[in-house]
């Protein structure tokens, strides 16, 4: 009997900076691909037809790069064929000009409120799994 539902997982991929990219997306499909196994032995499901992944604007993730490591990774898994779809999450920084946490779209950019250039990023380089729709 086919079923839908939506499974929130939680496992947190922080980015490693220094990591060739065509690895970082790899390794991050290799950690989202064991997660999805334990997951279809522990809920039971045979197949995952959709999943739901939040990059934040901080991670370095190539979503080109992400779309292929995620199909050739996933091969001959439950989740081979699956849609992939990325959501992006904004990063965030502190900024000590006018001390206040302010979101940012690139780790680099200037503070959107008073334009200062002193920030310290607090989030933004998460990389999970959102949910995802199994049957
Ligand atoms: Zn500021």
């Amino acid at each position: 009997m086919a079923f839908r539902r939506h499974l929130r997982v939680g496992s947190d991929h922080a980015s490693q900076s220094g990591v060739r990219w065509t690895m970082h997306e790899i390794s991050f499909c290799e950690g989202i691909r064991t997660v999805i196994e334990d997951q279809a032995k522990t809920q039971s499901f045979d197949r995952v037809t959709t999943i739901r992944l939040e990059i934040g604007r901080f991670s370095c993730v190539e979503k080109s790069a992400l779309d292929f490591a995620f199909d050739a990774v996933m091969k001959g898994s439950v989740a081979e064929g699956a849609a992939l779809i990325m959501i992006d999450v904004p990063g965030r920084a502190m900024c000590y000009d006018c001390l206040q946490e302010v979101e940012l779209n690139d780790r680099l950019a200037q503070c959107p409120d008073c334009g200062g250039e002193k920030l310290m990023p607090v989030s933004g380089d998460v990389m999970r799994i959102k949910n995802m729709e199994v049957e």
